[in-house]
């Protein structure tokens, strides 16, 4: 093959390679946050000018019907294949952290700091769309006494059970997060009180008929459930109104004799 010829074929592939690595990067912009957003739109930039003081001055050559250092040509390649690599594993580090910053060890669910930006996040689109919007809270019912009879080990089986049965409950828009300990919240978008009382439900439900075991035991396990649906949703509602009033439907439900859903708002 003359040398103008296998100098065109490197440098398309060499452009291909740039395109799957500019198409990666782009993916990740729409995935990371705002304030890395920059400087990783800067970074990715960067890396095509690099490649492209390369390329611009092969295609010249090989427009004009002249050869030039195959040395070169390779090394466009080689720049071209580690920005793939590169970009590809910046962006699976990124993705990396990222859920796991955001997910609870134990459970697998979303954690804390996770579930309460999904509150903010969900707050501002009800606002917007104007659409119903709820927010569920629950705890074990005298889980303490689970783990003095049980032991602490079947205690976070219990804690992961439940946390398998409400992923299964709840739909796919939902968001069911771990507050802490054993208090979970549950972010219900689009859902109205009535709908939000029979999905709260129909979890209190499940997680009473589930055979939790522990060795040659059978742990009876419930839960008490607070709803709260507010009335409207406007720009002086907050995190914290959430947390106080699913805290407070809560409260009312294990004063209420636990095992049962109690629904305010
Ligand atoms: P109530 O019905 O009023 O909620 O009673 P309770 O016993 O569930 O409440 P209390 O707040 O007295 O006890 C909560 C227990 O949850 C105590 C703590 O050991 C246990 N717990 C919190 N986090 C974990 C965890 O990650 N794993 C296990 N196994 N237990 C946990
Ligand atoms: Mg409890
Ligand atoms: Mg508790």
């Amino acid at each position: 093959m003359p040398e103008v010829t296998l100098l065109a074929v490197i440098l398309v592939l060499s452009v291909a390679l740039q395109t799957v690595a500019a198409y990666i990067a782009m993916r990740q912009v729409g995935q990371v946050d705002d304030q890395y957003r920059m400087a990783w739109l800067i970074v990715a930039l960067a890396l095509v000018l690099m490649v492209e003081r390369r390329m611009v001055p092969l295609w010249r050559h090989i427009n004009a019907g002249e050869a030039s250092s195959m040395m070169d040509a390779l090394f466009g390649m080689a720049i071209s294949t580690g920005m793939v690599v590169g970009i590809y594993g910046v962006t699976e580090l990124i993705t990396g952290l990222k859920s796991k910053a955001n997910t609870d060890e134990l459970t697998g669910l979303v954690n804390r700091r996770a579930v309460l930006k999904v509150i903010q996040r969900e707050i501002e689109r009800a606002m917007r769309t104007q659409r119903p919007i709820a927010f569920l809270m629950y705890d074990l019912d005298h889980f303490k006494s689970v783990n003095d009879t049980y032991g602490h080990t079947a205690g976070d089986s219990v804690l992961q059970g439940i946390a398998h049965i409400a992923l299964a409950t709840f739909r796919k828009i939902d968001t069911v997060g771990r507050l802490g300990g054993e208090e979970f919240l549950v972010v219900l978008p689009e859902c109205n009180r009535e709908e939000a009382k029979v999905a709260a439900e129909r979890l209190r439900r499940a997680v009473a008929a589930n055979k939790f075991v522990s060795g040659h035991h059978r742990i009876e396990i419930t839960i008490s459930i607070g709803v709260f649906v507010p009335k409207a949703v406007n720009h002086t509602f907050t995190i914290q109104n959430v947390l106080d009033a699913t805290d407070k439907a809560l409260y009312a439900a294990k004063n209420g004799g636990r095992n049962c859903v109690v629904v305010q708002g």
